[in-house]
C-alpha cells in the first residue's frame, strides 16, 4: 500500500447510520452519476490508497454489517462484512459456551482465525474488515486463501435485492459486479466434513507471508489455494485422492510463473508453494492442525 497518501479530491463524507439511514440509503449514495462514491469499510487500504478519482465515500459502519454467527441449520458461519480482523482473531476465545459451536464449526472458526491475524499488527487488524479483504483480495492475504477453500458464499446487496456467489465466482468479475453498485453484506461459510490447514513463510512472524498454502480436504475432494505465486490468489479444486501429496504439490508448483520481488525470487516462490502445499494437504487430510 502507498504510504502517506491521502484522498486530495474528496469532498463528502457521509454515514447514514448516523441519520438513521439503511443499507439502501447507502446504496443510493453510490448510485449517484454527479460524484464518484465508493464505500468506507476500516478504510486500511482505501485511505491510503491516494486514489484522485474518489470524490465521496459512504461510511458502512452503524449498518449492522459486523456481526459474527453461529448457524444452524444449515450449519456453518455467518461473518458480517464489516467484522475486523480482530474481531475474527478472538472469536475462539467465545465459543466455549454451553450451546457453543459444533467441532465442524470450531475447527473453522479457528481456522479463519488463523488466517485473519498473518497481518499487521492490532492497528491494522482493528481496522480492516473481512468485506474489504475480499475486494482488495490481495494475492497473499491468508484470510482470502482460508475464505477461497472453505467454499465461503458471499451476499451482495443492489438496489434490486441480493444474491449469492461463491467468493471463486466473484474474485475474478468483482470491478464489474461491484461497479452496479453493489456492496457485501455478509460472508457465509457453509459447513463441509473434513479438515483445514493453513502455513506461511513470512520474514518474522508478524510479517505479510511471501508464499502461503490453504487446504481443506474432505475424503476424494481437495480445495487447495496459494498466496505469492500470482497477481491474484490462486485457487483449484482437486477431484482426487491427495494421498500423493508431494505429486499433487510438484504438479501444481510446477504450472507457477510467479514474479519475484525483495521479498522472496521467482523461484523461491515455486519452491516455497511446493512445500507448503504438500504440507497443507497432507495436514487436511490426517486432521493435523
Ligand atoms: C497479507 C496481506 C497483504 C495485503 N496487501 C495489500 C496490498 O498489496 N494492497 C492493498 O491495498 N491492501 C493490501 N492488504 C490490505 C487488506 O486487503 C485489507 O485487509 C483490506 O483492504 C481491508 O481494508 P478495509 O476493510 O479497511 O477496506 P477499505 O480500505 O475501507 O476498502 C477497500 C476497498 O473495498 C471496498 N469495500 C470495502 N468494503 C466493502 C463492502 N462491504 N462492499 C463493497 N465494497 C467494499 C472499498 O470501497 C475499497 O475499494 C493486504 C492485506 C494482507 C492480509
Amino acid at each position: 500500500m502507498p504510504v502517506g497518501q491521502k484522498l486530495l479530491n474528496l469532498r463528502e463524507y457521509s454515514r447514514p447510520a448516523l441519520q438513521g439511514g439503511d443499507l439502501q440509503d447507502a446504496l443510493a449514495l453510490l448510485a449517484r452519476s454527479d460524484i464518484h462514491t465508493v464505500p468506507l469499510a476500516g478504510g486500511d487500504t482505501l485511505v491510503g490508497s491516494g486514489d484522485r478519482s474518489v470524490e465521496a465515500v459512504v461510511d458502512l459502519q452503524g449498518l449492522n454489517l459486523d456481526r459474527l454467527e453461529l448457524m444452524a441449520d444449515p450449519s456453518g458461519l455467518r461473518i458480517g462484512a464489516l467484522a475486523t480482523r480482530s474481531a475474527l482473531v478472538d472469536w475462539p476465545r467465545f465459543l466455549s459456551q454451553p450451546d457453543g459451536a459444533s467441532i465442524g464449526q470450531e475447527e473453522l472458526v479457528r481456522f479463519l482465525a488463523q488466517a485473519a491475524r498473518c497481518w499487521g499488527g492490532n492497528v491494522q487488524r482493528n481496522r480492516a474488515t473481512a468485506g474489504g479483504a475480499v475486494v482488495v483480495a490481495a494475492n497473499n492475504d491468508a484470510l482470502v486463501a482460508a475464505l477461497l477453500v472453505s467454499g465461503a458464499l458471499l451476499t451482495l446487496h443492489s438496489a434490486g435485492g441480493y444474491r449469492q456467489m461463491t467468493l471463486a465466482e466473484f474474485l475474478p468479475g468483482r470491478a464489474v459486479l461491484l461497479a452496479e453498485p453493489v456492496l457485501i453484506t455478509e460472508i457465509v461459510v457453509p459447513f463441509r466434513e473434513g479438515h483445514f490447514a493453513l502455513e506461511t513463510v513470512a520474514r518474522t512472524p508478524s510479517d505479510v507471508p511471501i508464499v502461503l498454502a490453504a487446504a481443506h480436504v474432505s475424503g476424494a475432494t481437495a480445495h487447495l489455494a496459494l498466496g505469492g505465486v500470482a497477481d491474484e490468489p490462486f485457487f483449484v479444486v482437486l477431484d482426487e485422492s491427495v494421498e500423493d501429496a508431494s505429486a499433487i504439490a510438484e504438479r501444481i508448483a510446477a504450472e507457477l510463473d510467479p514474479r519475484g520481488d525483495f521479498r522472496g525470487s521467482a523461484e523461491y516462490r515455486r519452491a516455497m508453494a511446493r512445500v507448503l502445499a504438500e504440507r497443507v494437504l497432507t495436514n487436511a487430510r490426517q486432521g493435523v492442525r
